[in-house]
């Protein structure tokens, strides 16, 4: 395991941040904690990383108990999300920085990690002659240096503009392959946290809410709030209990009578919302060609379509 987290508790004053946060983390995976701000997320990744002491539980990592461990010592490092490098050392330098600190200084090393970021060229630059992109890979270059077991990234990705944050998360995704790191990855983005990750852990209020790989939390939500967080979700109640159903899984061509109120198109599909002959506003998604608002539609779903909620 590399990393183990139990019972983790933590308060500011008497703001509790953690209320008993357990999770692990196997060798070579990558976990995305997922939650509105406040959630908790960072506190849990400052605590693995030792920048704070929690008020109860247990954090091992590659098997050692890092209690009392200063972060410096922990085999671990962490990126965050203002990339934090120094702007008077050239992009060489601050990569090198945590090997000479070390006494690992390797030329070699540094350039091959430059290379692996695609950066490979830019060694004499200073931080301020690069983009907020090239920054982050120069950033993330430093973090790996050391070639840490487990990597710690805070909203890595969240001072990029939306088109370069997809194509850099597809890098991170491929480096934590190359590279085998454990990555933990904080963000508060749906689709972030989706993409990248092998697992989610959901956060709400200082407690986990849900976790699994993603595929398996979109589809089967456990609360109304995962539902809703992760993505359009439709709550139907039905016999006293609550489902969720997302609009992709209703299809035209059913049994339910409804008459279509609005369309969107997204590019890839339509969004209808639709007033059923029961009363009910559904959204439905469709890949198209879409019917016009005002028009009647008959709605249908498979049963296994609905997650029960609790
Ligand atoms: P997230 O990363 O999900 O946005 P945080 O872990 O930063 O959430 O914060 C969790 C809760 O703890 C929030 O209510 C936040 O205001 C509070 N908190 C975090 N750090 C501190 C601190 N140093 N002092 C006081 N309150 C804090």
């Amino acid at each position: 395991m590399s990393l183990l987290v139990e019972g983790l508790f933590k308060r500011f004053g008497d703001v509790p941040a953690l209320e008993g946060v357990s999770l692990a983390v196997a060798q070579g995976e990558f976990v995305s904690l997922l939650g509105r701000s406040g959630s908790g997320k960072s506190t849990i990744l400052r605590l693995v990383a030792g920048f704070e002491a929690p008020d109860a539980g247990r954090i091992a990592i590659e098997g050692r108990d890092m209690a009392g461990l200063p972060p410096q010592a922990r085999p671990c490092a962490m990126m965050f999300q203002s990339y934090a490098l120094f702007p008077h050392l050239s992009v060489h330098e601050n990569v090198a920085y945590g090997l000479r600190r070390a006494g690992q200084y390797d030329a070699g090393r540094v350039e091959e990690l430059l290379r692996l970021v695609g950066m490979a060229g830019y060694g004499a630059r200073r931080p301020a002659q690069l983009s907020g992109g090239q920054q982050q890979r120069v950033a993330l270059a430093r973090a790996l240096a050391r070639r840490p077991p487990l990597l710690l990234l805070d909203e890595p990705l969240a001072a990029l503009d939306a088109g370069l944050r997809a194509a850099t998360g597809a890098e991170l995704r491929r480096l934590q392959r190359e590279t085998g790191t454990s990555f933990v990855l904080v963000t508060h983005d749906q689709a972030e946290a989706l993409a990248l990750s092998d697992r989610i852990v959901l956060l709400e209020g200082g407690r986990i809410v849900q976790q699994g790989p993603p595929a398996e939390v979109y589809a089967r939500p456990a609360t109304r709030f995962v539902a809703e967080f992760l993505g359009a979700a439709n709550i139907l109640t039905e016999g006293g209990r609550e489902y969720a159903l997302r609009p992709e899984d209703i299809r035209l061509g059913g049994e339910l009578p409804a008459q279509v109120l609005s369309r969107q198109f997204r590019g890839e599909s339509w969004m209808l919302e639709c007033l059923t002959g029961d009363g009910r506003v559904l959204r439905v998604s469709t890949p198209g060609p879409a019917p016009m608002e005002g028009n009647a539609v008959m709605l249908g779903w498979p049963a296994t379509a609905l997650a029960p909620l609790s």
